[in-house]
Order: structure tokens, then C-alpha cells, then sequence
């Protein structure tokens, strides 16, 4: 296990994924719970498998994927199915993270959770969160912008997640993604610097 693991969270299209890739060209350990997904539903995996039985053959595209669009549309509309999917796939995404965390050995590893407000009773073993934070209605039109969303479904989008306020009362570290991008280097090196310090720091404990 890394010295230190940090959870980074945020909600949809605040900018977790811009703010990894600035962690990770620094050098720092990223392991991605989105990706972690994507391979646990890749074709011939037993989750795939699962979600097929749950909500048919419509959801595979001709050459047998997960249509994600489809699964993310039909999700959205119905809590239950909402559930039903997440039941499925959560389990799996945390103890695989689980063990990728235990099998990192960089001086901290940086987690990127999406849902973690969503789920935080699972995540008790991480040190530290970090929030990337964006008020609501930037974050509404970098959602449409960024996934050609109407803007009912975008609402839809951030209806069904924690809420900011969730998810700044769990944060030891927020990063304010409201400005240009180019803002987030020294945010970001200011961050890296502090994990590296507080790693070292648990190490010699
Ligand atoms: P998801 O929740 O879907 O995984 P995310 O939180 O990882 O999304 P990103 O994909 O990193 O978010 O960013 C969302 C969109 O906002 C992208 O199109 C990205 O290029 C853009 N973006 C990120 N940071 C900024 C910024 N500071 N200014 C303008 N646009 C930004």
C-alpha cells in the first residue's frame, strides 16, 4: 500500500479527470474508478454478464460492448434501475480498488471516486479526500457542453448525485475548478507537495 491514499472526488464534470491528468504529470499514482468500471464491464466479464440478464440484450451494441450511452440514459430515468445497475457494479469497483490501492507503492496514491459522497462508509480506509469543486451552474454548462446534454438531462445528471454541500463537508482539500484551467498547476503542485510531505511524515511513524 501507498503511504498515503487520497480520495478525489467531485461531481459529474467538475473537472476530476483534468485535475488527475495534472497530479499524474507530476508523477503521482492515479488509479480511476470510471476506468476501473469500464474493464469490469468489458466484453466476456462476469459484470456484463449480470447487467445483460438485468436490462436485456438492448443494452450490448452490435459487436456485443456495453452501450454506455443507452445504460446511462435508461439509469437516469428510473431510480430502481439506477440501484440495480449500481448494485451490480459498485461492489466490484470497490474491492478492485481496494486491491489496486494495496498493491501501490508510490509515495501516495491519488483515487479518483466519483461517487465516494455516495457510498463513504466503503471508502473508510482512504487518509485523506480532496473536492474538486465547481458551482452548479458552471458545472451544469460544462456538462452539456462537454456530452451535447439537454439541459433537462443534465439536471437530471446532478439530481441523482450527493449534492456540493455533501461533498465539501467531507473534503480535507478542495480544488476550485471555477477559473481557466491553467489555474489548477499551482493548485495542483501546491497539493502534490503536501502529500509528499505527509507521506514521508507517515512513513517515519
Ligand atoms: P466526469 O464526472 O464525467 O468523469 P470529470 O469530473 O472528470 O467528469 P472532466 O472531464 O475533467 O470532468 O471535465 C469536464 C469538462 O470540463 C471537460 O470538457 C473539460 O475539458 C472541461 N474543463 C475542466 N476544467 C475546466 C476549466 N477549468 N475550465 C473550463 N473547462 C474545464
Amino acid at each position: 500500500m501507498a503511504a498515503l491514499t487520497i480520495a478525489l472526488t467531485g461531481g459529474i464534470a467538475t473537472g476530476k479527470t483534468t485535475v488527475a491528468n495534472r497530479f499524474a504529470e507530476r508523477g503521482a499514482a492515479i488509479i480511476d474508478a470510471d476506468i476501473v468500471a469500464r474493464e469490469l464491464v468489458a466484453r466476456g466479464q462476469p459484470a456484463l454478464a449480470e447487467i445483460t440478464a438485468a436490462f436485456g440484450r438492448e443494452m450490448l451494441t452490435q459487436t456485443g460492448e456495453l452501450d454506455r450511452r443507452h445504460m446511462r440514459e435508461r439509469v437516469l430515468a428510473s431510480d430502481a434501475e439506477r440501484r440495480r445497475l449500481e448494485a451490480i457494479l459498485h461492489p466490484r469497483v470497490r474491492s478492485e480498488l481496494l486491491a489496486r490501492a494495496g498493491g501501490c507503492t508510490a509515495p501516495y496514491c491519488l483515487l479518483v471516486i466519483p461517487l465516494l459522497a455516495e457510498s463513504q462508509h466503503a471508502y473508510d480506509w482512504v487518509d485523506r479526500v480532496l473536492v474538486v469543486d465547481l458551482p452548479r451552474a458552471e458545472q451544469l454548462a460544462r456538462l452539456m457542453q462537454r456530452d451535447g446534454m439537454t439541459a433537462a438531462l443534465a439536471e437530471r445528471s446532478l439530481t441523482v448525485q450527493a449534492t456540493r454541500e455533501q461533498r465539501l463537508a467531507l473534503a480535507d482539500d478542495v480544488i476550485d475548478n471555477s477559473g481557466v484551467a491553467e489555474l489548477l498547476i499551482d493548485a495542483v503542485e501546491r497539493l502534490d507537495r503536501l502529500y509528499l510531505t505527509l507521506s514521508a511524515r507517515k512513513r517515519k511513524v
